[in-house]
């Protein structure tokens, strides 16, 4: 029988992914959505998040998609009303309070499940695979978009906690810390700030890696357009590029598949409902902060540069 799943911050990733998952999902069945301002046909709506966890105790399970900074209160919500959770990426504003809902979790016998939805691209495991038992020499994430093309009206993105550049750029984190065997940790930031913003428009940073590899990153959302959302890697025994966000993957300049699928991201979302299915049956929790503890630390330790204001 399909579980039923309330979703919360009914925007952009709700609609343009969320919403498909679920209805071509056996696992599980949309029985309400909680927004302000949106709702999805046909579906129960409701615009305060409380009064839907009070009126459906059948509900079980909740998947929020609003942006990271409101999102804790509403997982507190819900885990305190026994529910499990799902989280969109970044799973939280900070670190703490990230490890905070684990531990309320924990407590109360819930699942919850921080979704890095580039990990699921089509090609992120593959390229695992191949990494596996090679020696890295270099990494290189190159992510560069036009942040006025994917994310039109996003004003919370430039707000203090909204990531700025790194809320795509940790998509690009969350696939390399997947796909390496290895640990790496930052060494250099620069944060590059447009003066009528908190948070950086671009971004350049180094990592340490323990056998010496060159790991670096640059992320840019000035870039109009080809767009670039490549991880590059030169290894002992050849070259892997990942790119599309992780879709298309070559080694040594040879495609690696020919996708089938007219859009291989669409797999993501789909991926994720399972892996939540799978959780909520085996009563465990997924909560890997990896990706975002490099932002955290790139935010940390970096250099600010003030640039032009962003006018959209
Ligand atoms: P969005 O469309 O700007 O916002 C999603 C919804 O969140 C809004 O429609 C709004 O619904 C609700 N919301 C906004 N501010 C809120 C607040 N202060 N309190 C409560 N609800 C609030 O953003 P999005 O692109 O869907 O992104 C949402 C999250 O998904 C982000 O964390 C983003 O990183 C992640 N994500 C986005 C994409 C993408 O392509 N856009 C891809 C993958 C992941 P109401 O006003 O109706 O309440």
């Amino acid at each position: 029988m399909a579980t039923r799943i309330a979703l919360a911050g009914i925007g952009k990733i709700a609609r343009d992914q969320h919403v498909p998952a679920l209805a071509a999902s056996t696992d599980w069945e949309l029985a309400a959505t909680v927004s302000r301002h949106g709702t999805v046909d046909g579906i129960e709506a409701y615009d305060d998040f409380a009064a839907m966890l009070e009126a459906r105790p059948d509900i079980g399970v909740v998947s929020l998609c609003m942006p990271p900074v409101p999102r804790f209160d509403y997982a507190r919500a819900a885990i305190a009303a026994g529910r499990h959770v799902m989280l969109e990426k970044p799973p939280g504003t900070t670190l703490s309070e990230c490890h905070a809902l684990e531990a309320m979790a924990r407590d109360a016998g819930v699942s919850i499940y921080a979704t890095w939805h580039s990990r699921e691209a089509a090609m992120v495991a593959t390229a695992k695979s191949w990494l596996a038992g090679k020696t890295l020499r270099k990494l290189e994430v190159i992510w560069k978009e036009d942040v006025r093309k994917w994310h039109p009206g996003q004003t919370w993105i430039w707000q203090a906690g909204g990531l700025g550049v790194f809320d795509p750029g940790i998509n690009a984190l969350s696939i390399v810390t997947e796909i390496l065997a290895d640990p790496i940790h930052v060494t250099s930031s620069e944060l590059l700030i447009p003066e009528n913003c908190e948070t950086p428009i671009a971004a350049n940073m180094t990592f340490a890696h323990p056998h010496g590899a060159e790991v670096s990153a640059v992320f840019d959302f000035r870039k109009e357009g080809d767009q670039f959302w490549n991880i590059e890697i030169e290894t002992d025994q050849g070259r892997l590029v990942l790119s599309e966000g992780g879709a298309t993957l070559t080694i040594d300049g040879r495609r690696q598949s020919a996708a089938t699928d007219a859009n291989p991201l669409t797999g993501e979302y789909p991926r994720l409902y399972a892996n939540m299915a799978r959780l909520v049956r085996d009563n465990a929790i997924d909560m890997d902060l990896a990706p975002m503890t490099h932002v955290a630390d790139a935010f940390l330790m970096g250099t600010r540069v003030t640039v032009e204001p962003f006018i959209e």
